[in-house]
């Protein structure tokens, strides 16, 4: 009699199953196949939608000098949420390659030329190990991607597009993970893995539930990445007994244009840009009140606080309030496609001059502040005390309420304006929890046999994060866990 928990039939085996084509993804594909293993890509996208946040991301990935240093600065880096050593150092030996590896497999790795935000601590010991890469020539436009994609497509590699994991098969005696189920046009499609499966299916960015139950004090927040990381990896690898760890950090949050049309939110040019210089504009929460410095500069979303870093504060819902001189001096969102799901996959044509977006209903506009307050849902009295203290600071040339330094320019040009702003995030850290070799591991700390993750899913970020660091670690735990995951032996 066969054992309850084999399907009837295997539809497709290899000896390393990978869920999720991205960063990865790619590395782990590539070093598997490169050890001799037959190699099997499961992509929730279709082919043209797939790379996940890898492909839409700034296209930097850290490369560290130093490994000692490196091990110190993700300690500096984890503060009071620490990791354990074998990992911190895992991660530190396998970035400190990643140059090396892009240069194996014919890569062209370029240090970032302008750095205006590098090195993201360089407050904290052994900051300076970090360095900025990418690939070729120009930063972003998914060049980084472009390269490992191709790296991946072009060696024996079979890659199912539109076919998602679904649920891992397990040994229900030995828990050993056999293979998945995965669903292809409605049908299930159980793939046998001899030796293991690999999750890279990214985060959470885009499961409201999940954003509710794990990310601090967030009703809602809306990815700027690939809008098919839901959380499958994280369902997946519960339902095996997988641990969690880190479902509370992610890179963010900032304040964006969310609209029900378009999956990925419009950030505001006026907050993000210190060249936007005409016109005043403030923030608002449900209260009419500011409640932050809105030209702050966060690191990864994270604000100093009393000698701590944490979320900028996000009141629900916010508005970005200003005046005809910011509305008239061109465009709210920049739309070049250098990074972002908006700005690369669904490329919405903003018009020149926001007049496309008044007519959307996407920008509220009103004579009066009072009037504009009645469309937000703002108490007029608080909006109107809110710019007259806003002016008064401009004036005096000092925002003592939240030390803003930037665009200290007075709302006083009417008609007034207000785009509604939602938190916005890059990406989760969170996932299941894993180890030194990037095997998934269970609450007693005991792996799951024949399970590995890597990537952002389960990242090892606990606290602060330095920029690139997600590819990087990506690039440096798909290589890890692939060169384990070859090494067992075939179940089958
Ligand atoms: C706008 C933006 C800019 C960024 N810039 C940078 C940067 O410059 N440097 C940096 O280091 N980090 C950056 N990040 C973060 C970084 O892009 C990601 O953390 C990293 O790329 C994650 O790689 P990954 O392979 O783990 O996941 P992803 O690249 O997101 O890939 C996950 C893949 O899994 C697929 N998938 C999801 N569910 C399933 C399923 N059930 N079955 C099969 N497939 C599935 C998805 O479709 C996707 O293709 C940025 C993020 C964003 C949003």
């Amino acid at each position: 009699m066969q054992e309850p928990w084999l399907p009837q039939q295997w539809h497709k085996e290899a000896d390393v199953v990978i869920v999720g084509f991205g960063g990865a993804g790619a590395a782990a594909a590539i070093t598997a196949q490169g050890l001799g293993a037959k190699v099997l890509m499961l992509e929730k996208a279709p082919e043209g939608e797939a790379g996940g946040n890898t492909r839409i991301a700034g296209q930097g990935y850290l490369q560290v000098y130093d490994v000692d240093k490196a091990v110190t600065y993700l300690n500096a880096l984890c503060g009071p949420f620490q990791v354990p050593q074998p990992m911190a150092r895992a991660w530190a030996e396998e970035i400190a390659k990643n140059n090396e590896w892009a240069l194996s497999i014919g890569g062209d790795p370029q240090e970032h030329q302008h750095q205006p935000e590098g090195i993201e601590f360089p407050e904290l010991p052994g900051a300076d190990c970090a360095h900025k890469f990418h690939d070729g020539d120009i930063l972003g436009y998914s060049n980084t991607w472009k390269f490992y994609e191709a790296a991946v497509k072009k060696r024996p590699i079979e890659i199912l597009y539109q076919t998602p994991g679904r649920e891992l098969i397990q040994n229900g005696i030995t828990r050993d993970i056999l293979g998945v189920r995965a669903e292809h046009n409605g049908q299930a499609l159980y793939v046998k893995a001899r030796k293991a499966v690999i999750l890279t299916c990214g985060g959470f960015e885009y499961n409201q539930e999940m954003i509710r139950n794990y990310l601090p004090g967030l009703p809602y927040c809306h990815g700027t990445g690939s809008p098919y990381n839901e959380g499958d990896g994280i369902t997946m690898a519960l339902a095996v007994g997988a641990d969690l760890w880190h479902m509370n950090n992610y890179a963010g949050p900032s304040m964006a244009l969310k609209v029900p049309e378009y999956k990925a939110p419009f950030s505001m040019q006026a907050l993000h840009y210190s060249h936007v210089q005409n016109g005043g504009m403030i923030v608002v929460g449900p209260d009419g009140r500011r409640f932050t410095d809105e030209k702050y500069h966060t690191r990864h979303g994270k604000i100093p606080r009393n000698g701590v870093w944490g979320p900028m504060p996000t009141p629900c819902p916010m508005h970005m309030v200003f005046d005809h001189a910011l509305f008239g001096v061109g465009p709210l969102y920049d739309k070049k496609p250098v990074s972002g799901w908006g700005r690369i996959i669904e490329r919405y044509d903003w018009s020149a001059d926001n007049s496309a977006e008044l007519s959307r209903g996407w920008i509220k506009c009103a004579d009066t502040l009072a009037g504009l307050a009645g469309l937000i849902g703002v108490d007029a009295q608080a909006l109107q005390d809110s710019v007259k203290r806003w002016n008064h600071n401009c004036e005096a040339g000092n925002d003592p309420d939240f030390g803003r330094n930037k665009m200290l320019i007075p709302i006083t040009q009417g008609p007034y304006y207000a785009v509604p702003l939602s938190p916005a995030m890059l990406n989760t850290l969170g996932g299941p929890r894993r180890n030194e070799r990037g095997q998934i591991v269970r609450p007693d700390g005991l792996p799951i046999p024949r399970l590995y993750s890597a990537g952002e899913l389960g990242s090892i970020y606990a606290y602060l994060y330095q920029g690139t660091g997600n590819i990087g670690e990506a690039f440096a735990f798909g290589r890890i866990c692939a060169r384990h995951a070859v090494a067992q032996t075939p179940w089958a």
